[in-house]
């Protein structure tokens, strides 16, 4: 049986990769008049990083990560060895937890320097059980801003990331946008012990997953799927009722600053986000046509002691706050298409030059790299394919333009040259084609 792709994890084609690029560009375009500036990270990360920094007891740590072993590793391990903890790679599942390990390392907030703003945009990998939106390997675009608390910060980031599924071809109406504030370590605790006390009060009714939640961290419930889990968090005590005088005060300045910006959005005390990171800010832009699961194209929040949990080293009190977000490449597209959006082809080849003899092949050969030089894509056939199958081969490829070199056009200098709209044929002197296709405007 011949090869194929690993479960869950899909090949874009060119059409696809085509538009996947143009996805990042429309991204990078927005958010670079926001200031943020391009990072590249590594798609494997210690695996420390990423149950430190999301938090073991989250779905995403404890059940989906990818593990990446080496073969000397693997012997170690199947002879009945150990390997050290700073051996074992994963996988990255998200962006955030990988960029912010990089501004750590690399210092690139030193004390009273402003904020940095990064973009990122590449795949992700969480082993979950593929289906439609749901993949193994998947695509994100994000951002992360680090060293500012303010509230202008997730404002701003909300408003680009609205700003963003606009112009990617979302009507407003489309989506919807969640948010809640998830504390900070002042008034977060006492209200985890109210969740948990609620947990403990619906306990036999609990699933099993949700039971082990309320020991490791109690607001991953809120995350459950179970529907009997779901309809009991729906009671369950309000975050935003809990909230310290200061995260009260950032939340409403977010919330005012939205308002001020006519984006729409509804406050969601449930929603806590499948990671462990966020305090305060968090939000979530749904599809508003699909109920429950895979209907979140993005979200994110504020991490204000994630860097700190990074370094744990005796700089770890300097903080670095943080905020950021992550919009999925596979579940935008999926919507879009059902919304009748069509990717184009990702041909873009305007000239063909189609040859009759064996001279005039060299000839060509020579024209399509002057024409390449000129910035005029060009391609000529490559397995010595009859004329009648090279004007055949033009058309399949969509070209405006074959240049036709046969022995009479070599032989007086010229060039035939079709437009294939207009089914027109011109000669031209061969020293003026590429001033030819310069003045042409297509
Ligand atoms: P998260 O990091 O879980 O907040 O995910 C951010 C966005 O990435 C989600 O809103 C989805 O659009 C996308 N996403 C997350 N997990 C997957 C997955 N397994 N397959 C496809 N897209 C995903």
């Amino acid at each position: 049986m011949s090869i194929t792709a690993p479960k869950g994890m899909r090949d874009m084609l060119p059409d696809e990769a085509a538009y996947w690029r143009n996805f990042q560009n429309i991204a990078f375009d927005i958010f670079g008049k926001y200031g943020y500036v391009p990072i590249e990270v590594p798609i494997a990360e210690r695996t420390e990083l990423f149950v430190r920094g999301i938090g073991e007891a989250t779905d995403v740590v404890s059940k989906e990560m990818f593990n990446a072993i080496s073969d000397e590793n693997l012997n170690t391990l199947l002879g009945g060895g150990n390997i050290s903890a700073n051996k074992r790679l994963s996988l990255r599942p998200e962006g955030t937890a990988g960029v912010v390990r990089a501004v750590v390392q690399h210092d690139l907030v030193p004390q009273g320097a402003p904020p940095v703003k990064l973009m990122y945009a590449g795949p992700m990998f969480r082993a979950e059980q593929p289906q439609e939106g749901r993949y193994r390997q998947f695509h994100q675009i994000g951002v992360e801003c680090l060293g500012a608390s303010a509230a202008t910060i997730d404002a701003e980031g909300i408003m680009m990331a609205a700003r963003f599924f606009k112009e990617l071809g979302f009507d407003e109406s489309d989506f919807v946008l969640l948010i809640n504030s998830m504390g900070c370590d002042n008034c977060r605790p006492a209200y985890r012990d109210k969740v948990y006390e609620y947990g403990m009060s619906h306990l036999d009714d609990l699933c099993d997953n949700c039971k082990q939640r309320l020991k490791s961290n109690p607001l991953r419930m809120f995350d459950c799927k179970n529907d009997t889990c779901r309809k009991i968090m729906q009671d369950a005590p309000c975050i935003t009722d809990s909230l310290c005088g200061e995260c009260n005060q950032h939340y409403n300045s977010v919330l005012s600053m939205l308002n001020n910006a006519s984006i729409s959005y509804t406050c969601d005390s449930s929603l806590v986000r499948g990671l462990d990171y966020y305090g305060r800010t968090v939000f979530e832009v749904q599809l508003a046509s699909k109920d429950g699961a895979q209907n979140a194209l993005g979200g994110g929040g504020r991490y204000d002691k994630l860097a700190a949990e990074i370094r744990q080293d005796d700089k770890a009190q300097a903080n670095i706050p943080g905020f950021g977000f992550a919009i999925g490449y596979e579940r935008c597209k999926e919507a879009l298409i059902k919304k009748g959006f069509s990717i184009q082809n990702a041909q873009k080849l305007r000239v063909f030059v189609a040859c009759a003899t064996t001279d005039a092949r060299n000839y060509a050969f020579n024209l399509v790299q002057q024409l390449r030089d000129a910035n005029i894509a060009a391609d000529l056939d490559h397995q010595d394919r009859s004329l009648k199958s090279q004007f055949k081969m033009a058309g399949r490829l969509g070209v405006s333009q074959v240049i036709i070199i046969g022995t009479d056009e070599l032989e007086k200098n010229l060039v035939k040259i079709r437009d294939m709209q207009l089914h027109e044929e011109t000669l031209v002197d061969a020293s003026s084609v590429i001033k030819y296709f310069s003045q042409l405007t297509c």
